[in-house]
């Protein structure tokens, strides 16, 4: 690439301010670093590339960037699309996403959704063994035309059990995880042998060891667990009967610089090192990853309205808080966000770093989208980003008070100028009314 991303921030960042991307109307606006995430997909390639020859299917986790033009450049880049409910399959097919290279894996799937899974030839993975059952059925009744050559893949979800993270509500492989067949639970991996010897059609297994908070050492040990179960399903079947292990997503991302580790290459190796024969060439593979595509390529940009000190503390009112930042406002020891100050021409502010609170514009106290955090003093009219919001923040927006939808552009920052596409357009006061039963305003007379 030409030159840093940070840099291209910067420059976007000033360009939006000249191109008056950031009003009163729209206070709030989420720019993405286009070439910033061609390049997070290419690192992804190479780093499977480099640790096996087997067929790779990589698939996006959608939920943690549900936009169409997002799942569209993804798909250029050789990324296919995981999805875990009627909506995100529904973007995924909108974007052109090629059923041989979706992924359904909801824990909730209902008998229509499975049918229509098996229909459109996407590959599923069961959460559990009642799952299995209804599966069963639809094969049985000849629906789709599952497992045949073009037809769906069928797996099983399966919980190593291996432990949490740092951040419990994201780690599905606690010995109580909702997600999954329990492997260490009592005469559970016998149910699970048992079941893919029962069905000669299911063959791949499924594990996601957790998200942000987790450690490369646990994540690979969840991976290591799966193997060796596929190995002895295919020992037990006498033949190769599981083709395809898929590995989940879950890579943490660094949100403390604008340092990416670890890499995906990190990842691959260490996978490579903890259970080198899943990548000798006999298992196909599929990831899921979603943040550690997107997180760093998403930055939050909005004007300070104005500040205060209070009770010592100043304090600086924007309009980005919990609608943007949910997890951040919510939980903000698990999810510190970086700010960067800028003035109302996009330059970065200088001056001395003072502490203070960074608030949104939502009506309670708890929304900060940073807590006693050293900037330089912040005045009216500046601005302010919040980095590596291009996963799970902007994107997943929350309705509290009736915010607006931020506006999302690409943009491509060459050294000639900055050129913003718009992904999704802000949302408008009429569709806040709109959204919110406004053509039934008698309804409950
Ligand atoms: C959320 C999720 C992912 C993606 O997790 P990231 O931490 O964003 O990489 C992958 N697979 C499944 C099943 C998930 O639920």
């Amino acid at each position: 690439m030409a030159h840093l991303a940070s840099d291209r921030r910067d420059q976007a960042v000033r360009a939006a301010l000249e191109q008056g991307l950031l009003t009163e109307a729209d206070p709030v606006v989420a720019l993405l670093d286009i070439a910033g995430v061609r390049a997070s997909a290419a690192a992804l390639r190479t780093a499977f590339e480099e640790i096996t020859d087997a067929p790779v299917l990589h698939a996006f986790a959608v939920k943690a960037a549900p936009l169409v033009p997002v799942l569209r450049l993804l798909d250029s880049e050789g990324v296919g699309a995981e999805v875990a409910s009627p909506g995100e399959l529904a973007l995924a097919l909108a974007a052109g996403v090629r059923p041989e290279r979706i992924v359904l894996d909801s824990p909730a799937k209902t008998r229509a959704e499975l049918t229509g899974a098996l229909d459109l030839g996407i590959a599923v993975n069961a959460d559990n063994l009642q799952e299995l059952d209804r599966i069963d059925a639809l094969v049985g009744s000849g629906a789709g035309r599952a497992s045949g050559p073009g037809g769906s893949q069928l797996g099983l979800r399966v919980n190593a059990q291996v432990g949490a993270g740092a951040i419990g509500a994201l780690s599905t492989a606690t010995a109580t995880s909702k997600f999954g067949v329990a492997l260490r639970d009592e005469g559970a991996r016998e149910r699970v042998v048992r079941a893919y010897l029962d069905r000669p059609w299911l063959t791949r297994l499924h594990t996601h060891s957790g998200s942000q908070g987790l450690g490369l050492e646990l994540m690979t040990q969840g991976v290591r667990a799966v193997y060796e179960l596929a190995e002895e399903i295919n020992a037990a079947a006498g033949r190769q009967q599981i083709d395809t292990v898929d590995i989940g997503g879950g890579l943490p991302v660094n949100f403390a610089s604008d340092e990416e580790t670890p890499t995906f290459a990190d990842y691959a190796r260490a996978l490579r090192d903890t259970v080198p024969a899943l990548f000798d060439g006999r298992y196909g593979l599929v990831t899921e990853f979603g943040r550690s595509l997107l997180a760093k390529h998403g930055t939050v940009l909005t004007r300070v309205e104005y500040t205060k000190t209070t009770g010592g503390r100043p304090i600086a009112v924007t309009h980005a808080g919990v609608q943007v930042a949910t997890r951040t406002v919510y939980d903000p020891a698990s999810w510190p966000l970086r700010i960067v100050a800028y003035d109302a021409k996009g330059a970065p502010r200088t001056g001395d770093d003072v502490v203070q609170d960074v608030a949104g514009p939502a009506c309670f106290a708890g929304d900060l989208l940073a807590e006693a955090r050293a900037l330089p003093l912040l005045e009216p009219g500046d601005v302010i980003a919040a980095l590596d919001t291009g996963a799970y923040y902007f994107s997943s927006h929350y309705a509290y008070n009736s915010l607006a939808r931020p506006g999302i552009h690409g943009f491509h920052a060459d050294p000639g100028g900055v050129r913003f596409a718009t992904v999704r357009a802000p949302q408008t006061i009429a569709g806040i009314v709109a959204e919110a039963g406004g053509d039934r305003p008698d309804a409950l007379l």
